[in-house]
């Protein structure tokens, strides 16, 4: 089995887990987001970290460090709800023992940003 498809399958059994975290049919009551990563967790009525941002006065926009904290290149801004996908994401390469960053933990999210800001646009619930 190759990386991506290690992550692939991990994160579908992730991506379900999350799920069974969630009341059935759970999406946020502001925006409709339905994915499991971007909801918080034990939070009645169910809310996204987007929305629950925004309803503390943020933006709703944060930053993304690529490669982990104190990264060599600049922090991405980027939707809250996605960064909880990419900050989710980072734990393939930390679960393979890949040093915070390092060229290939840089490399991964650089990566992971591409492909999920891609899919993003296209569905929003579905971005891994
Ligand atoms: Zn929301």
């Amino acid at each position: 089995m190759n990386l991506l498809d290690w992550v692939h399958v991990r994160t579908a059994l992730d991506w379900n887990r999350r799920l069974m975290q969630q009341p059935p049919g759970a999406l946020c009551r502001r925006c409709g987001s339905k994915n499991p990563f971007a909801l918080v967790l034990k939070r009645r009525p169910v809310i996204c970290y987007r929305c629950r941002a925004r309803q503390r006065g943020l933006s709703g926009v944060e930053l993304q460090d690529l490669g982990g904290r104190r990264s060599p290149l600049p922090r991405v801004p980027i939707d809250g709800n996605m960064h909880r996908v990419l900050t989710y994401l980072q734990l393939s390469w930390r679960r393979l023992g890949v040093p915070p960053r390092s060229p290939a933990a840089v490399a991964f999210d650089l990566l992971a940003l591409v492909l999920v800001n891609e899919v993003w646009r296209e569905d929003q619930d579905d971005p891994v």
